[in-house]
């Protein structure tokens, strides 16, 4: 039985490490499939090697529940959109947390006799489980607008809105500490469940839906928080290393896209959100738009380029043509990167996933700081729907909102062309004075079109 025990504890650390292996490969995308593959090995082999320790079920079970999970799994991602992707992580954090919900409720329902600090962590199980569980329900439904009549995309908020939130963390506090003094009477733990429940409603309603990736990321984390209490509580060692790696991970994913946009955790958690401000400023300069056709000429005499993409390049599918015309330009003998901003589009790596599906190689994609310090050397940055990563007001104005956000120089370089349709605004809602800018011209039109017509120049 000991050596049991030792076998499946060993199990245990090898998928310990392949996680935190897998993990670290999915920082980069030439690595990324062999991390998310090592990965999913680890889960294979933990899921195996638990549910045989527990004795729970025989092979036969265990092999029908993956196959039909695995077909579910498959069958998602598949049918999947990539622009579908915050929504079914949000998803599958909802179903994490819910494991965990139901886990820990089991083991209060038992009526087990649990010493009062496994009881207070099993309660936390419940209420970070109940919580991610409804908030990410709600992140889903804010995001793919499927329900949308019931739940709008905005930002959801009444009066006295704060006190409710007060008196339902009151509430969960009152009958968890009821839970704990009499451990015997577990009836009041399905208030205590629909309690946590209705919280997670209540805290992600008022952040509106384009800030939802960040709360999705958050709610990752709250997934791997309720993930280690259920490990502590059922004492798997497994579940604890596994939801700390979940936690850690989506907390420093959360704190790196905060600080990208330039805001902290507690802006985009309560100022009811949906931060499109907008703000006039005094811009000098004029707009001088520019053809396609003329953007060839210049294109074609430059020795090197760099490429800025936005959310108007997901939009617009640019992605592709972009990519024929980088080839056109490097036959030419023109040197093409591509200068990818942390927080541009609308998901965390957006950009890098678009253009990983154009197959740009790799080695192309430099991250802002390795693009910055020699903006001035290229001879064009082409802007494609990129608006606030590229606003200069970030550096240059003091009264911008967007003050102090790193953004990517494009107005250094020395001409800038801006694909976008018209005049407005980016998802911070502010004027750029990038667009008034002596070196810049405006190429209006759909991205992707812009491009067919310079390649068709070429
Ligand atoms: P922006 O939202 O600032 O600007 C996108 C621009 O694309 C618009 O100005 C729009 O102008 C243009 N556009 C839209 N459709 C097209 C099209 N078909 N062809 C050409 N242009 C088009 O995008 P950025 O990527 O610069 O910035 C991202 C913003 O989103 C940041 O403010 C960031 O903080 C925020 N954000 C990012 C998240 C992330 O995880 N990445 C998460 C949440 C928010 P026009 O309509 O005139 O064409």
């Amino acid at each position: 039985m000991e050596n049991l025990t030792l076998v499946i504890n060993a199990t245990y650390v090898l998928c310990a490490a392949l996680f935190i292996l897998g993990l670290k490969l999915l920082g980069h995308p030439s690595t990324a499939r062999k991390g998310n593959m090592l990965s999913a090995l680890g889960m294979l082999i933990a899921i195996v090697v638990t549910l045989l320790d527990q004795g729970i079920i025989g092979f036969e079970l265990i092999i029908v529940a993956m196959i039909a999970g695995g077909a579910v799994g498959l069958f998602i991602a598949k049918k999947i959109e990539l622009t579908q992707m915050p929504e079914m992580v949000s998803l599958l954090n909802g179903i994490g947390g819910l494991a965990s919900l139901l886990i820990a409720l089991a083991i209060v329902r038992s009526g087990a006799q649990l010493e009062t600090y496994l009881l207070i962590i099993t309660l936390l199980a419940i209420a970070i489980g109940g919580i991610t569980f409804s908030g990410s329900v709600i992140a889903w439904a804010k995001l793919s607008g499927k329900v949308s009549k019931l739940i709008s995309s905005g930002s959801a908020t009444f009066t006295g809105q704060a006190y409710v939130n007060a008196l339902i963390v009151i509430g969960i506090v009152v009958l968890g500490a009821l839970l704990a003094l009499t451990p015997e009477n577990p009836s009041y733990v399905y208030g205590f469940v629909a309690l946590a429940i209705v919280l997670g409603i209540m805290l992600v309603i008022p952040i509106g839906g384009a800030d939802m990736p960040v709360v999705i990321s958050l709610l990752n984390s709250y997934s791997g928080l309720a993930a280690c209490a259920t490990g502590l509580a059922i004492g798997n060692n497994l579940l604890i290393v596994a939801g700390a790696l979940v936690g850690a991970s989506g907390i420093i994913l959360t704190s790196v896209m905060c600080k990208a946009m330039n805001r902290s955790l507690t802006n985009v958690l309560f100022s009811g959100f949906q931060a499109v401000k907008t703000s006039t400023m005094e811009i000098e300069g004029e707009v001088k738009p520019m053809s396609a056709e003329d953007a060839y000429y210049v294109l074609e005499a430059s020795q090197s380029i760099v490429v800025i993409p936005g959310y108007g390049m997901a939009v617009a599918q640019a992605q592709h043509a972009m990519k024929e015309l980088q080839g056109l330009l490097e036959r030419n003998g023109t040197e093409v990167v591509y200068g990818i901003h942390p927080v541009a589009g609308r998901m965390p790596g957006h950009m890098n996933v678009l253009l990983a599906e154009a197959d740009v190689p790799y080695e192309l994609l430099l991250e802002m700081d390795e693009v910055n310090p020699r903006m001035e050397s290229f001879d064009v940055a082409i802007v494609i729907g990129a608006n606030d990563v590229v606003n200069p007001s970030a550096r240059e104005l003091e009264s911008s909102p967007i003050y102090g956000m790193p953004v990517i120089n494009a107005d250094l370089a020395k001409n800038v062309f801006i694909l976008k349709r018209g005049m407005a605004s980016g998802f911070a809602g502010i004027d750029n004075p990038l667009f008034f800018k002596d070196n810049a011209r405006m190429i209006f039109g759909d991205a992707k079109d812009t491009i067919n017509t310079i390649i068709r120049q070429f």
